[in-house]
């Protein structure tokens, strides 16, 4: 069964501190990683974690905020460095495109690959191998976005008895039917369905970006395994989450409450903090299967049955 995991890489709003950089997770599955947002700094973390700049490689930007961005210029000049070749796409609102443009021709930096971007909007943004990501309007101070992150559809639970009773034979025939693939048996097609269950949904993971809570998050986020969201602010600096446009982590757990979600973590804390446990408190009591994300935590996201 693939392996799903989420690293943080970066977990403090605006300023760094000395435990949390700028913005920034790696999603890895089967060899593809996504990375959500590249805040200053990202490169010390994709080394630290052992991320790996992998040819299977996407860059999610939720908005243009220097907090989430300033890190993509350096990390595209170590592509470059290592001879990088593969099309890299980045999603990102279509601003990304000219900051892009316009600093890498002052600074002289030539890329070896091509970037591809794809303007995010709402709706279907990305599909790779394993992945499809779907964006949603985020409220934000500028114009943001949520993305929510599926593993397709897995075959369904394949039923040895059904197969038997078909007459297909144990062994390669089976392979090929839990692959997917039809196969013949004494002149008649047993095709997968006949021998599996219904498709099973895949994992999926949530991300909000910078956001006031909403109904439409709440509905993208509908029933997702794991929830990132924005939690910026105590429940007692609520009056100034709202002038900046950013979330309490109590508003956060209203979300993933609403949402369904099995599990909430709690990112992008404003650095007025020294310890978040008490924002962790105050979120558990409306959602209590919450954490908080820190810098190098990785979480491996398992199938709900699991
Ligand atoms: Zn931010």
């Amino acid at each position: 069964m693939a392996t799903l995991t989420v690293t943080f890489l970066g977990t403090s709003s605006a300023a760094p501190t000395r435990a949390r950089g700028l913005p920034a997770i790696a999603i890895q599955r089967e060899g593809e990683t996504l990375i959500m947002d590249c805040g200053e700094g990202i490169q010390r973390g994709i080394l630290a974690n052992g991320i790996g700049l992998g040819k299977e490689m996407a860059i999610l930007v939720t908005h243009l905020h220097g907090d989430h961005v300033t890190g993509l210029l350096g990390l595209l000049q170590t592509m470059s460095m290592a001879q990088r070749s593969a099309p890299l796409k980045v999603v990102a609102p279509p601003k990304l495109k000219e900051w892009l443009k316009v600093t890498s021709e002052l600074l002289n930096i030539g890329l070896t690959f091509p970037v591809v971007f794809v303007e995010a909007k709402p709706g279907k943004v990305l599909e790779t191998r394993g992945l499809v990501v779907r964006a949603a309007r985020a409220t934000h101070s500028v114009e943001a976005f949520s993305y929510l992150v599926s593993e397709k559809d897995r075959p369904g639970v394949f039923h040895p008895e059904r197969a038997r009773r078909l007459g297909v034979p144990e062994g390669k025939l089976w392979s090929r039917l839990q692959g997917g693939r039809s196969v013949g048996v004494a002149g008649r097609t047993v095709s997968p369905r006949d021998v599996t269950g219904p498709p099973r949904p895949g994992r999926r993971i949530g991300y909000s970006g910078d956001t006031r809570p909403s109904a439409r998050l709440t509905r993208l986020f509908s029933g997702c395994d794991l929830l990132i969201f924005d939690s910026t602010f105590s429940k007692r600096d609520a009056a100034r989450a709202a002038e900046r446009k950013h979330s309490t982590c109590v508003e956060a757990a209203e979300v993933a409450s609403a949402a369904g979600a099995r599990k909430l973590v709690l990112t992008h804390f404003s650095a007025r903090y020294t310890s978040v446990a008490a924002l962790v408190r105050e979120a558990r009591s409306v959602f209590p299967n919450t954490v908080a994300a820190s810098d190098g935590l990785t979480l491996k996201v398992d199938y709900p049955s699991a």
